[in-house]
């Protein structure tokens, strides 16, 4: 039977990467589908859907409002908005021209990172400070505060901070510089789920505004997110993501876009060239109150037993095989599959020899060929470390991966 990708001529492949974009994100659970099927054939006020949506946010997050944006980094574009416009209804309207704005945001050299073209999408300028001096060896110290601290100038808008276990200076260190100045603290957690807990932690920690990724560990669809924080930012940034085409002036916004501030009805904002629509955002919520329920140890416990079931199904193949707990997917157990013993040349006398021996990057590239394809994640490739995700696979994938790199790492 031909499935839905035969229909365009393309074949479904196993997705051992994690919840990356590339392969589609996150899968979504058959609540999460139901949710978004039922939604779309429905017509719904989608101002009044948001409002709902940031009560349910705010439940989960502790931050005072929130909506469902078209990812992590439309939501970074529609906060950043939010910052530099606040509620004047011109200043949207020229955005991301942002003549006579305050329109920069302080950012560590560390931080900066591909997904920050959101901020820079608004018509934001990033004024880096700090000099992490990584490569000479003597680097010691990253980015502190003080030196946010010396880039605030009259143009200021606020500070952009990628959240991240070893991320410096500390998100409070940064807020208390922040808030001595009147100025919001943006935060980029799009990856920090999970745990659980850190839907809280941001908010907690002081920041402004904080962006999660609604398609990589939440479980919701690829195109959504969370924008959560303070009450008028978030009010500024759905405002200039939503439809405004109101014909007249008694206009009624949900309580969550405080009218009394606002001269007039804006015209379609910045946010327009990401909107969300009522599949996504009911797909979000209800992913968000999967994530949240179902807690840390359960997602773990199912996690491991797609690992063990991994390293079973792998266990004759010459392969150093164990299950690390991995920093960058989250602490999630992950399997790590090493092809010989980078510091040698040659193979461990426990490992047959492979005649010619291939580079875990050729490796790689076999396993994407194989039928049906299967992506591991090849960052660590060059100390010849592939790594096997749990996020995107069940148990019944173990097989059918384990055959793809029986027939990869076979000579010939
Ligand atoms: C994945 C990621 C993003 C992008 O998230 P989307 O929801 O795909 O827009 C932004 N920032 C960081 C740090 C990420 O890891």
């Amino acid at each position: 039977m031909t499935d839905i990708f035969g229909r365009f001529g393309l074949a479904r492949v196993i997705n051992a990467t994690g919840t990356v974009t590339r392969l589609g994100a996150s899968p979504l659970h058959a609540d999460v589908i139901a949710a978004m099927a039922e939604a779309a054939t429905a017509s719904i006020d989608i101002a009044e859907l948001q409002s709902r949506a940031s009560v349910v946010i705010a439940g989960c997050t502790g931050a005072a409002a929130g909506i469902v944006t078209a990812g992590a980094t439309a939501g970074l574009l529609v906060g950043a908005a939010a910052c530099m416009t606040r509620f004047d209804p011109a200043k949207m309207g020229l955005l991301p021209d942002t003549t006579g704005m305050r329109n920069e945001f302080v950012v560590s050299r560390t931080h900066r990172n591909s997904y920050d073209h959101g901020i820079r999408a608004a018509g934001a300028r990033l004024i880096e400070v700090g000099l992490p001096d990584r490569l000479t060896g003597c680097g010691v110290r990253d980015a502190e505060a003080w030196e946010y601290d010396a880039a605030i100038g009259d143009r200021t808008a606020g500070m952009l901070y990628l959240a991240g276990s070893r991320s410096r200076p500390t998100l409070a260190d940064v807020v208390r510089v922040a808030h001595a100045a009147g100025l919001p603290v943006l935060v980029d957690a799009a990856a920090e789920l999970p745990p659980v807990a850190n839907l809280r932690r941001f908010i907690e920690d002081g920041a402004d505004l904080v962006v999660f990724s609604g398609g990589k560990a939440l479980g919701g669809p690829s195109a959504s997110g969370i924008l959560c924080g303070r009450r008028d930012l978030v009010g500024s940034a759905l405002l200039q993501q939503l439809d405004l085409d109101y014909v007249s002036d008694d206009w009624q916004p949900p309580s969550l876009i405080d009218k009394t501030r606002l001269r007039g009805i804006p015209r379609h904002g910045i946010g327009r060239s990401c909107k969300v629509g009522k599949e996504q955002i009911v797909g979000l919520l209800v992913a968000l109150q999967r994530f949240t329920q179902a807690g840390d140890a359960s997602r773990n416990q199912q996690f491991a037993e797609t690992c063990a079931a991994l390293m079973h199904h792998l266990s004759g193949l010459p392969l150093q095989l164990r299950i690390i707990h991995d920093a960058g997917h989250g602490g999630l157990p992950v399997v790590e599959a090493t092809l010989r013993d980078p510091t040698s040349s040659v193979a461990p006398a426990a490992m047959p020899a492979p005649t010619a021996p291939l580079s875990a990057v050729q490796v790689a590239a076999r396993l994407r060929a194989a039928v049906p394809a299967v992506h591991v994640d090849a960052t660590n490739a060059d100390h010849e470390v592939l790594l096997l995700v749990p996020t995107c696979l069940t148990a019944a994938d173990a097989g059918a991966i384990a055959a793809a790199f029986a027939a990869a790492l076979s000579p010939g």
